[in-house]
This record gives structure tokens, C-alpha cells and sequence, in this order.
């Protein structure tokens, strides 16, 4: 045994998962047991606990007493992760304007050039009618931008 769980004062139930996150590899060792090495985090609060503590899937289940979000959460952020490695290199395909188009997830996703304004030369992205408003010095950059974007918009389904 080692980590937190077993000093006292830290609570075993009632915490919750505020955030995840990618850290790209294990970097991080898990902040309740100390042991696993962990690159998918689970930010976990609890009401009675004055830190918010990185933890892996495993404790997260623990410290939640749910064993099925966690879990959710964890092949979220692994989906994310091989779909982004694999995102430049699908077939985008070219419009009639000459810009990058890709059609996934129901979504059309198009790069362009910005024609004017402080932006003019930036690349920009739209993901289905959204423009997402923000300038990229290069194509790839701004197909990763589009890359986040459509990843908000799938979760909010
Ligand atoms: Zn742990």
C-alpha cells in the first residue's frame, strides 16, 4: 500500500471527476496511489479534500465508487488520441475553390485562407456551420484546430 489512501483524513467515496485529460504519454505518476504511471487523467475534488488530486483510471473508479464512467471517460480520451494521430493523414480531398474539405462524423470540415483583415494569409477552419473564428499560420495547424472543434462538437451530442 502506498499513496494517499491510506493517510488519514483523505476520503475513499465521494470524490468527482471535474476534468480529464491527454497528457500525449505517462508522465504523470497518480496522485492517490502513487503507483501507476498514468497518461490519461482523471482531475478528481472532493468537498472534504482542500486539493484537487491527477488520478488514473483505476483510482478514479475507486474514489467515485463508479465503475463505468471512468472507464467511459478514459476510451473517450484513447479515441481522441488515435483519431487525432491518424487526422492529417486522411484523404482530404479539394473544393472547387482549391481549400481542403474532409466530410466525417456528419460534419463537413473545410480549411481556407483568410482574404482580409489582420487574419489575411491565416488559415482559419469551419466544422459543419461553425466557423471557428481563429487564425493558423499553416494548413496542418488549422486542420488541427478543426480537428478540436468537431471533437466539442461530437461530445456535446
Ligand atoms: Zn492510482
Amino acid at each position: 500500500m502506498s499513496g494517499l489512501w491510506d493517510q488519514p483524513g483523505v476520503p475513499h467515496k465521494g470524490w468527482q471527476c471535474i476534468d480529464a485529460y491527454d497528457n500525449g504519454e505517462a508522465t504523470e505518476t497518480c496522485g492517490i496511489c502513487g503507483r501507476e504511471e498514468i497518461r490519461y487523467v482523471h482531475v478528481m475534488e472532493h468537498p472534504d479534500y482542500p486539493e484537487r488530486l491527477d488520478a488514473g483510471c483505476v483510482c478514479a473508479e475507486k474514489m467515485t465508487d463508479d465503475y463505468v464512467g471512468p472507464r467511459q471517460r478514459e476510451a473517450r480520451m484513447k479515441s481522441k488520441a488515435g483519431r487525432r494521430v491518424r487526422w492529417l493523414t486522411r484523404k482530404w480531398r479539394t473544393s472547387s475553390k482549391g481549400n481542403p474539405f474532409l466530410n466525417t462524423d456528419g460534419f463537413n470540415i473545410a480549411i481556407f485562407q483568410y482574404k482580409n483583415g489582420w487574419k489575411k494569409g491565416k488559415w482559419g477552419f469551419k466544422v459543419g456551420d461553425d466557423f471557428g473564428n481563429k487564425a493558423f499560420a499553416s494548413i496542418e495547424e488549422a486542420k488541427m484546430g478543426a480537428f478540436e472543434e468537431l471533437w466539442e462538437h461530437l461530445a456535446d451530442e
